[in-house]
């Protein structure tokens, strides 16, 4: 019989055969520099991780010449992090420096480790996605290129940082429980166009498409009709109809929030909370997002103590003092009003002093 779901293929196929070897036996690691992690186990086998920054979006090219260099240097054993970065597993100790040497000779970023920012995550964008509202990957090589000295060490942070980005609300990455995460945001209620649905639109799965039920048939025109004061503006009714519409050029953009981490270490997961709530798309380069990004990270890198992630020296200094070292205005969009904010005051993103 054919077999025509093969599933993930098991990782221990794939891992080089020191990690085999010391599986659940590493005793500990160290970081020698900016980017290089060295794991010893209990054997006494070393095994170097070396880091490097990957663009997200990579050429065939690209892929040959990281392979080419594991093969020369990694007995073929690399490894993609969950941020995007690649690694390099290099087992036998003597080809650790040569490797590093072709890395910077060919200009690859080293780093990523430890107390630095690694690779952002982000959505796909204008290019994937039906409900993107900007370009993540064009925003996440603009920030990238700003943070190039927080990757490679050569500007110091007081912990880890991590940035994500996501082209909806729906935030198919990872940005909740960022440091800093951006995320775009319609700002107007969907246009429908009631000829078109009339003719497409499943109506009952449109309906129900609509997270907060603002949505409900429309008999006399066979289409769908949208309650403004309950829509939010999300964006998942037009993956579902095409004759809805919400894109909007002027209207559309980011938010940049923060304070978020999945870590428990030290203190428990926070969410990120607002602290931009607009900035219009400004393809190729996203100044203003740029500029924004890289001032909290300033402001947190000149003001936090040693090992505090962002959330965690805003809940020590006060989210007041927060967006007074940072600049920002605090406006009525900070306000949480969404429907079960009374009842969940302490565990949503609810805003307060
Ligand atoms: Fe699509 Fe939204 Fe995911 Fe971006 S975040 S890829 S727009 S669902
Ligand atoms: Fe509902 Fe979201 Fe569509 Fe508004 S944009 S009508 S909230 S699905």
């Amino acid at each position: 019989m054919a077999r025509t779901d093969f599933g993930p293929p098991d990782y221990r196929e794939m891992v080089p055969p020191i990690i085999k070897e010391n599986y659940g036996d590493w005793k500990y690691h160290t970081v020698p520099r900016p980017g290089v992690l060295r794991h010893v186990s209990n054997s006494g086998a070393v095994l170097h991780s070396v880091r490097v920054a990957s663009p997200r979006l990579v050429s065939s090219e690209w892929i040959h010449d990281i392979c080419d260099i594991a093969e020369k240097y990694c007995d073929g054993y690399l490894r993609f992090t969950t941020r995007n970065n690649v690694e390099f597993l290099v087992a036998d100790e003597t080809k650790l420096e040569p490797l590093l040497a072709e890395l910077d000779e060919k200009d690859y970023l080293i780093g990523g480790v430890g107390l630095s920012i690694s690779n952002v995550v982000h959505t796909q964008g204008w290019i994937h996605c039906k409900s993107a509202v900007t370009d993540a990957s064009g925003i996440t090589k603009s920030i990238m290129d700003e943070m190039t000295g927080y990757f490679t060490g050569k500007q110091k942070v007081p912990a880890r940082l991590r940035i994500a980005v996501a082209c909806c609300v729906n935030m198919c990455g990872a940005c909740h429980c960022s440091d800093i995460a951006i995320v775009g945001i319609h700002r107007t209620v969907p246009r429908i166009n009631d000829e078109m649905a009339s003719r497409i639109c499943e109506i009952p799965t449109t309906v129900a498409s609509c997270p907060t039920g603002a949505i409900r048939p429309n008999p006399k025109l066979k289409s769908v009709e949208i309650n403004p004061e309950k829509c939010m503006m999300c964006g998942n009714c037009t993956v579902v109809c095409p004759a809805i519409k919400i894109m909007d050029p002027v209207n559309d953009g980011v938010s940049i929030w923060v304070g978020g981490k999945v870590s428990n270490a030290r203190t428990a997961p926070m969410f990120s909370r607002l602290a931009i709530p607009f900035i219009p798309n400004e393809p190729p380069r996203w100044s203003t997002v740029t500029a924004a990004v890289k001032n909290l990270v300033e402001v947190w890198a000149a003001n936090a103590r040693d090992g505090e992630r962002m959330g965690e020296w805003i809940g020590r200094i006060g989210w007041e003092r927060f967006f007074k070292l940072a600049d920002l205005p605090f406006t009525d969009k900070h306000i949480d009003d969404f429907t079960h904010a009374k009842t969940t005051f302490r565990s949503t993103t609810q805003f307060k002093f």
